[in-house]
């Protein structure tokens, strides 16, 4: 095992320690991706730190501990249809990618939308569709989706999102104002909604029609 992979199980171990997650199969895929190659080369020294990093156009590849949160939230389970809104640097896209043979991914900036896809491809993870633009609104096309996980701070939880989930479907977005949010996960049971507040989070905005202007 290399150095690099020696710091990766130890900054996974240590943040699945934190959160108490004890999922195997979860631990195993972040011990898996080489989030390295997910921020600039300049960062990668930094890489292996549970923080949130630049990856250009102001935006930031979440915090391991986030991406772990969000990740254990949605629940995704083997086959769901899974929809991601904001690829950033493709690191939760890759994770998620694991879980399901249909992964939607939605990303305004066409940049970062074509790094990530380059290097998801190179990685070999190939079950994944992107779209470059507003996800906001969800992705009509291929609509209901199991799961669904926002990876921006929304102002509120959109209707249009919402009819967007499956029956048994769960949403997890954060929700709030341009700097600080609450992350909140979304059931939907029939036309019922369950809301659940995971406490305070801090992502960079949703920009669009159902986000901020
Ligand atoms: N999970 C990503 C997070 C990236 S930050 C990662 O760890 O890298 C959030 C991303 O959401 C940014 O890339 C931003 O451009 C994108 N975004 C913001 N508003 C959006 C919208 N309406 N539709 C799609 N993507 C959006």
């Amino acid at each position: 095992m290399d150095a690099l992979t020696r710091t990766r199980h130890k900054m996974v171990d240590a943040v699945f320690q934190n959160l108490g997650i004890r999922d195997t199969e979860m631990e195993r895929i972040f011990k898996e991706i080489p989030r390295h190659l997910f921020v600039d080369s300049a960062q990668e020294h930094d890489a292996y730190k549970d923080t949130a990093l630049p990856i250009g156009f102001g935006q930031t590849i979440s915090q391991p501990t986030m991406v772990a949160m969000m990740t254990r939230e949605l629940a995704p389970k083997s086959g769901d249809k899974i929809l991601e809104i904001g690829t950033g640097s493709g690191y939760q896209t890759a994770i998620l990618s694991y879980y399901t043979p249909r992964l939607y991914t939605v990303e305004r900036l066409a940049e970062l939308s074509r790094r990530a896809q380059g290097l998801l491809e190179q990685l070999g993870l190939r079950n994944i569709i992107y779209k470059i633009g507003d996800g906001s609104a969800g992705w009509e096309s291929w609509a209901p989706y199991d799961r669904i996980i926002v990876a921006a701070g929304a102002p509120a939880v959109s209707d249009v999102l919402k009819r967007q989930l499956a029956d048994g479907g769960r949403l997890v977005i954060p929700i709030g104002g341009r700097e600080m949010q609450r992350l909140m996960r979304i059931e939907r049971h029939g036309d019922v909604f369950e809301e659940t507040d995971l406490g305070e989070c801090r992502f960079v905005p949703l920009v669009g029609t159902q986000g901020f202007k």
